[in-house]
C-alpha cells in the first residue's frame, strides 16, 4: 500500500478543519452554554449536536466490536462515498476502477467530482477477479470500489478474490455491506486491522429498517477515519437521526429477528418466483431482494405498476438483459406479487 499521504490529496491532507464550538469545548459539566450563539429557549431542539456522535459510536462499537475511533458516519452512505472523492481523487488527475454492474452512486459521485470511473464487467455468474480489476487500475487509480452482497445482483462476491485485491492493491479497496446482515458470508469488519486499505461501509438503511434517518458508516484505520472527519461537514449528523439510531441500537434483538424472518421469506418469495411462467431464471441472493431474468421486462414492470406494485426494472443495466430486481417484503406483500403475476401470466 502507498502511504496514507501519497493517497490524500495534498489540499486535504494539509487542510485545517472548522473546529466549531461543540468540538472546542467537549466536557459535560458546564451547566451555561454561551459559546454556539444558539437560543437558550428549548423548543427542544435548541443546542448543536455532538460534532463526532460520540455515543451513537460508541453503542455501534458494542455490536460491531469495532473501536470508535475506527468509525465514521454519514449522511446515510451516499455521505461516505461522497467525502471518499473528494478526500483521495484529483478531480481531472485521479481514476477509480469498480466492477459493473453494482450501485449507481459510486459513478454519480465521481462524476459529480470529475474523476474517471472505470467499469470492469463481472462474469456471467456476478463474480469479479481480482487480476482483472488490477490491470484496469494504473497510478492515478486511487480507490477500488466492491459491493457485497452486489446490487442489484444480489450475490456475496468471492472473498478469497476480495483478500486478494486487498494485498495487492496500492490504492485503498472500498467494500460496501450494505447487505451483509442477510448474508451468511461473515463481515470484513473483523479483518480491519489486517489491512489498512480497507474501507468497509454499512447503512441504517436495510435490515436497520432506519432508510428515513439517513445515517450511514464507514469503518476504516483511524488514519482515514480521520480524514473523513476533518472533511464532513461539522454537524453532518443532526440530534434527531441520533437518537432514533440510540433507540433502535438498544432493540438490537428486533433487528435480529427481521433479519431472520426475511432471509426465511426470501426463500419462499424466490421459490414461488421461480415457479411462474413468466420467470427464466431467479440468480441466487445473499440480501434482503433478488434478481429475477424474467420474459419481458418492461411489459411485466409496467402491469405491476397498473396493479400498485413496483419492483426495480434493471433492464438496461450491464448483465441485467430482461432483469427485475424485487426487494422481500412481508409474507402479505410478497404474495400479492406472486397473486399478481399468476395473473399476468393468465392474460398472455
Ligand atoms: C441501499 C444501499 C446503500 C445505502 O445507502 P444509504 O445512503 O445509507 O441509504 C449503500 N450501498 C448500497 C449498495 C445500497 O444498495
Amino acid at each position: 500500500m502507498k502511504t496514507l499521504q501519497e493517497l490524500t490529496r495534498p489540499n486535504i491532507w494539509n487542510l485545517k478543519p472548522y473546529s466549531s464550538a461543540r468540538s472546542e469545548y467537549k466536557g459535560v459539566t458546564a451547566s451555561v452554554f454561551l459559546d454556539a450563539n444558539e437560543n437558550p429557549y428549548n423548543m427542544p431542539n435548541n443546542r448543536y449536536p455532538d460534532p463526532m456522535q460520540w455515543e451513537v459510536k460508541i453503542a455501534i462499537s458494542r455490536i460491531k466490536k469495532v473501536a470508535p475511533e475506527h468509525i465514521f458516519l454519514g449522511n446515510g452512505s451516499d455521505e461516505a462515498i461522497d467525502l471518499v472523492y473528494r478526500a483521495f481523487c484529483e478531480p481531472g488527475r485521479d481514476n477509480v476502477v469498480a466492477i459493473d454492474p453494482t450501485y449507481g452512486m459510486y459513478q454519480v459521485c465521481a462524476d459529480v467530482n470529475n474523476v474517471a470511473y472505470r467499469k470492469v464487467l463481472l462474469d456471467e455468474d456476478f463474480q469479479f477477479s481480482a487480476d482483472r480489476l488490477l490491470e484496469a487500475a494504473d497510478e492515478q487509480t486511487k480507490l477500488i470500489f466492491l459491493c457485497s452482497p452486489n446490487n442489484p445482483t444480489g450475490n456475496d462476491l468471492n472473498r478469497a478474490e476480495i483478500v486478494k485485491l486487498l494485498t495487492a492493491f496500492s490504492g485503498l479497496v472500498i467494500v460496501d455491506e450494505a447487505y451483509n446482515d442477510f448474508s451468511e458470508m461473515p463481515s470484513l469488519l473483523a479483518d480491519l486491522d489486517k489491512y489498512p486499505n480497507l474501507i468497509v461501509f454499512q447503512t441504517f438503511s436495510k435490515a436497520w429498517g432506519c432508510a428515513a434517518i439517513r445515517l450511514g458508516m464507514a469503518f476504516a484505520s483511524t488514519e482515514i477515519i480521520g480524514i473523513l472527519s476533518k472533511i464532513k461537514y461539522p454537524y453532518n449528523i443532526n440530534l434527531l437521526t441520533q437518537k432514533q439510531a440510540m433507540e433502535m441500537l438498544r432493540k438490537y434483538y428486533e433487528i435480529e429477528r427481521w433479519v431472520k424472518t426475511l432471509k426465511t421469506e426470501r426463500e419462499e418469495l424466490m421459490k414461488k418466483f421461480s415457479k411462474l411462467s413468466c420467470t427464466v431464471k431467479v440468480f441466487p441472493s445473499d440480501a434482503n431482494f433478488f434478481l429475477a431474468r424474467v420474459t419481458d421486462a418492461v411489459a411485466i414492470y409496467n402491469y405491476l405498476v397498473g396493479e400498485g406494485i413496483i419492483v426495480r426494472n434493471r433492464n438496461s443495466i450491464s448483465l441485467c438483459g430482461n432483469c427485475l430486481r424485487v426487494t422481500v417484503g412481508t409474507r402479505m406483500e410478497n404474495d400479492k406479487l406472486i397473486e399478481a403475476l399468476q395473473q399476468y401470466n393468465k392474460q398472455v
